[in-house]
């Protein structure tokens, strides 16, 4: 397709024009270098353009080459993801142009697990059959006059699809592009697809200065928001992000399961986000020598090697190692084979979260030493109070990013969360001097130099203690001891401990999202006896990022981008069924099917 045969059926760039984002989805994966190019050339260009390509995996393969003429071309080559399905999303001019690549299977598939609001589709039916599926889903999405532009081996077929789901199509020659605009003629899909922010001010107030909430500070403060951020601590990261180190890495199993795609994506936009700030100069204390995995059982190595294997996942995503060879790259002996993470590894979360306030420090006011009792709506804006009853400060949007404390503040069905005690060991130099990297398994050893190294943690449910225990040391240097036989045969002596508390759901899933508005939800408890999320009525503007488990550094980042891509209406970066699945709706809804609210 030539320039003007990309542009003219979207009437571009007149239709982004003094709009706060545009959002074009494409499925002939070859628009957005000329999209972009043509965004940077517009002096009145929208405020964020969003491409959302969708791809088999097999398009993965050929990335634009990095000698390319086009500094937009070596840019995005340079960006390019890991050859692994699912949604990507790559940010270029300081967030203001966002790629997310749907990679996977057919387009119909692709778009069912999408939500957002498109504004363009550009589209190659050429390999699809029946269109009336499709069009039916590209009228989910359709915003207000949202054009298409198609080609397609039966054009009348196609022509016929677009006008039975909404669209007016236009008179064109044979063999030119299908263009259509959407203008139904009454209204009935079942959900608006998102809606951009309406209020004037954007302002939030953000509780919580640990991992979660200092993500969540900075994607709304790149986004032009003001941010003001609670803590009850001095200083930011002082609970359980304040552990000396923590280790990264994706889930890999024998099925591609929700939590497997969820730590995949979470993984893969951390490093992106992490990325971007060490070129800012920011140091996250980040180790570069991979993560490396040892199996439980020997059949559990065996397996995940056929796993890798059958989902074909690229060597810089996972590799499976023999025990020799994870013996050799580790630098020590190890108990089992296992799997290789090259780009996972072990990171300061306090630094993570101090480079996210620094790299948005303008549009960030950080309220510290100041508790939130209670919060209240007044209908408009949010109010956080402190103990006196004085307000702190008041806002449209609120994200609850105080882990333990959320479910009390919102008073959340259920009592969802509980807390998990764990206990870390700083181990003087000795047995595992020649650890090259973090090794994870049944505990996790992180190698810090000349300081030594830093294993655990114990896991105790409802334990509040927060002494360091003798026992907890000993459990550590067992545990780790079982993966990496050095520490059990070496006498090591144990230099400090720490404890800090998970916030855990009992599906170990993180509570991310909008709320539900749960007197609402009791009120019309029988209408909602059958209800999907999408149905729930909503707590406006009142968001949390909490319960992150173990997990929180491979997960706080896309929150924290999913959270604020809700807020503004743009693109969600997951699929909708991993958005769901972490959903802090999803237990309320449970109660909902099973008949457990009724209207009291
Ligand atoms: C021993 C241990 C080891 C771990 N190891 C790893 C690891 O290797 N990798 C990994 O990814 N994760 C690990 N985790 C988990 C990880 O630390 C957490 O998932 C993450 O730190 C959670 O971040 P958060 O921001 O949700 O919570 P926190 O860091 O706990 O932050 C919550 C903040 O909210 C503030 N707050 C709470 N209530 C209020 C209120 N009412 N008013 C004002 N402020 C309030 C608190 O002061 C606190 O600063 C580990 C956790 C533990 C305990």
């Amino acid at each position: 397709m030539t320039e003007s045969q990309l542009f003219a059926p979207h009437d571009l760039p007149a239709r982004w024009r003094r709009r706060r984002a545009f959002t074009f989805v494409d499925t002939t994966f070859s628009s957005f270098l000329a999209l972009w190019q043509r965004w940077r050339d517009d002096e009145e260009r929208c405020e964020r353009l969003h491409v959302v390509a969708l791809a088999p995996l097999a398009a993965l393969d050929s990335p634009p080459s990095p000698d390319d003429a086009s500094p937009l071309a070596a840019e995005l080559a340079r960006a390019w993801p890991m050859r692994v399905a699912g949604l990507h999303r790559l940010e270029f001019d300081a967030g203001r142009v966002v790629l997310t690549l749907a990679i996977g299977e057919d387009i119909e598939t692709l778009l069912s697990k999408l939500w957002l609001r498109a504004d363009a589709f550009h589209l190659d039916l050429t390999a699809t059959g029946d269109p009336r599926k499709l069009c039916k889903s590209l009228a989910r999405f359709a915003g207000d006059n949202a054009t298409v532009c198609a080609i397609a081996s039966d054009q009348p077929q196609l022509e016929r699809a677009l006008k039975a789901s909404g669209f007016e199509c236009a008179p064109h020659a044979a063999h030119a592009p299908v263009t259509a605009r959407f203008a139904p003629r009454w209204r009935v899909r079942r959900h608006e697809p998102p809606l951009p922010f309406d209020a004037n001010a954007r302002e939030a107030i953000v509780i919580g200065a640990g991992l979660a909430g200092c993500a969540v500070s900075s994607r709304l403060a790149e986004r032009g928001w003001r941010v003001t951020l609670i803590d009850r601590h001095a200083l930011p990261a002082r609970d359980a992000s304040g552990n000396p180190a923590g280790v990264f890495h994706p889930i890999v199993w024998r099925d591609d399961s929700v939590a497997a795609r969820l730590t995949r994506a979470g993984f893969l936009y951390a490093l992106r986000r992490w990325q971007a700030l060490e070129l800012a100069h920011r140091d996250l204390r980040r180790s570069d020598a991979g993560l490396l995995q040892i199996a439980d059982t020997a059949e559990d190595a065996d397996a995940l090697a056929d796993a890798i294997a059958r989902f074909a996942y690229p060597s810089d995503y996972v590799q499976p190692m023999t025990r020799d060879e994870a013996s050799r790259i580790a630098g020590v002996h190890v108990a089992r084979g296992g799997w290789l993470f090259p780009h996972g590894g072990a990171i300061s979360p306090a630094a993570v979260c101090a480079a996210q306030l620094a790299d948005a420090s303008a549009n960030i006011t950080p309220r510290m030493n100041t508790e939130v009792t209670r919060i209240a709506h007044d209908g408009r804006l949010w109010r956080a109070f402190d103990a006196s009853g004085e307000e702190i400060a008041q806002a449209p949007v609120m994200v609850l990013a105080n882990a333990h404390d959320a479910e009390r503040l919102a008073g959340l069905y259920g009592e969802p969360t509980r807390s998990v005690r764990g206990q870390l060991t700083l181990l003087e130099p000795g047995a595992l001097d020649a650890l090259r990297m973090p090794v994870i398994g049944e505990g996790y050893a992180v190698p810090l130099g000349h300081d030594g190294a830093l294993i655990g943690a114990t896991y105790d449910i409802d334990d509040p203690d927060r002494e360091i225990r003798e026992a907890g040391h000993r459990e550590n240097i067992e545990r780790v001891g079982g993966m990496l036989p050095a520490l059990a045969k070496t006498a090591t002596s144990v230099r400090a401990g720490r404890v800090a508390f998970r916030c855990v759901t009992s599906d170990r899933m993180p509570m991310i999202g909008q709320l539900a508005d749960e007197n609402a939800a009791r009120r019309d408890a029988r209408e909602l006896s059958g209800a999907w999320p999408l149905d729930l009525p909503r707590m406006p503007g009142l968001y949390g990022a909490f319960a992150f488990g173990s997990r929180g550094l491979v997960w706080a980042t896309l929150a924290a981008e999913l959270i604020a891509s809700q807020i503004e209406g743009e693109p969600w970066p997951i699929e909708r069924e991993l958005a769901e699945a972490i959903d802090p709706a999803r237990f309320l809804l449970r109660a909902l099917r099973h008949g457990e609210i009724g209207a009291a």
